[in-house]
C-alpha cells in the first residue's frame, strides 16, 4: 500500500513550535515514503473550534512549507460515518451509556498517574453499568458512552521514534470515552474512524497521544480494520521545562514570524528544543 500520512490540527488556538516540529516530521516521513498526505482539521467540538484558527493553521503550513496533498478533510462534516461506527460498537456491545457524573467520577477516582501522557484517572469498573445497558439505544445522544476495555490485556506496539511500546487494559488504560454528552464524537473515536476512511498507513503525532494510541488500537479490532504504523513525535518543552500549550502565545509560530524569524529558524527552534 502507498504510504499515506496526515496532518490533523484541532483549530482552538495558533499552532505554536511543537506542531511545527509534528507537522514537519508527517512532512518529511510522507515525502521520504513517497507518498501523501492529507489535511484533516479536527473541528468536532462546536464550543472550542473555531474557523479563523482553522485558516490560521493552513497559512502557518504553507509559511512553514508543509504541503498537504488533495481537498481538506473537515471532521465536522463526517458526523454520519462516525454515528455508523458508534452502532456498529453498540451492536458488538463493546460500548454502554454511562449517567455517571463528574462529582461521582471524582470522588471515586484514584490517584492520577505521575506520568504527563495519562491525561485523567481510570473509569472505576464498579461504576459500569450491567452488561447490556444501551444495546436498543436509537442514537448516541444525551449520555456519555464509553468502550469497556478488556481486564488486565497487553496492548503493545512499535513506534518509529518512540520503539517498543507496552500498555495494560484496566491498569493503563481504562473505559475511555467514544461519544460525548453534548452529541459530539469524541476524539478516540472520530480519529480512528477517519484514518480508517481516508486510508491513512502512518500516523505521526506528538508524543502526548501514545497512551490514546493504545485505546485506538482497541478500536481499530473491534471496528475489524487494519491500524496504521506509529510514529510519535518528541514534544516541544518551554525554558521552564513544560510542555506547550496553545494558551503559550510567545512560541506561536505567528509570533515569531512577526519577529522576523523565516521559516527556517522556527523549523530549526522547534527541532533544537527538547
Ligand atoms: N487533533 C489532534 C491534536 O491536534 C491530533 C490528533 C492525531 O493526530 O491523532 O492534538
Amino acid at each position: 500500500m502507498p504510504y499515506r500520512g496526515r496532518l490533523a490540527p484541532t483549530p482552538t488556538g495558533d499552532m505554536h513550535l511543537g506542531h511545527a516540529r509534528t507537522y514537519m516530521a508527517a512532512y518529511r516521513r510522507a515525502r521520504d515514503a513517497g507518498g501523501t498526505l492529507a489535511l484533516r482539521i479536527e473541528d468536532l467540538d462546536p464550543l472550542r473550534c473555531r474557523r479563523e484558527y482553522a485558516e490560521r493553521a493552513m497559512e502557518d503550513l504553507a509559511w512553514l512549507g508543509i504541503a498537504w496533498d488533495g481537498e481538506v478533510v473537515w471532521q465536522s462534516a463526517r458526523r454520519e460515518a462516525h454515528v455508523a461506527a458508534w452502532r456498529r460498537l453498540r451492536d458488538a456491545g463493546v460500548v454502554y451509556p454511562s449517567t455517571v457524573s463528574r462529582r461521582e467520577l471524582r470522588d471515586a477516582a484514584h490517584a492520577p498517574h505521575e506520568d504527563e501522557e495519562a491525561a485523567e484517572p481510570l473509569f472505576p469498573v464498579a461504576l459500569r453499568p450491567p452488561p447490556g445497558t444501551g444495546r436498543d439505544a436509537e442514537s448516541p445522544a444525551g449520555v456519555t458512552w464509553r468502550f469497556r476495555v478488556p481486564d488486565d490485556a497487553p496492548i503493545a506496539f512499535d513506534d518509529a521514534l518512540q520503539g517498543a511500546r507496552r500498555y495494560v487494559t484496566g491498569v493503563d488504560i481504562g473505559d475511555f470515552v467514544v461519544w460525548r454528552r453534548d452529541d459530539v464524537p469524541a476524539y478516540e473515536l472520530a480519529v480512528v474512524v477517519d484514518d480508517i476512511a481516508m486510508g491513512i498507513t502512518e500516523v505521526v503525532r506528538g508524543a502526548d497521544l501514545l497512551r490514546s494510541t493504545a485505546r485506538q488500537l482497541l478500536l481499530y479490532a473491534a471496528l475489524g480494520a487494519t491500524p496504521p504504523a506509529w510514529c510519535h513525535v518528541p514534544l516541544v518543552r518551554d525554558a521552564a521545562g513544560r510542555r506547550l500549550a496553545k494558551r503559550d502565545d510567545a512560541l506561536a509560530i505567528r509570533t515569531l514570524r512577526a519577529r522576523g524569524l523565516s521559516p527556517a529558524d522556527v523549523l530549526a527552534l522547534a527541532d533544537a528544543s527538547t
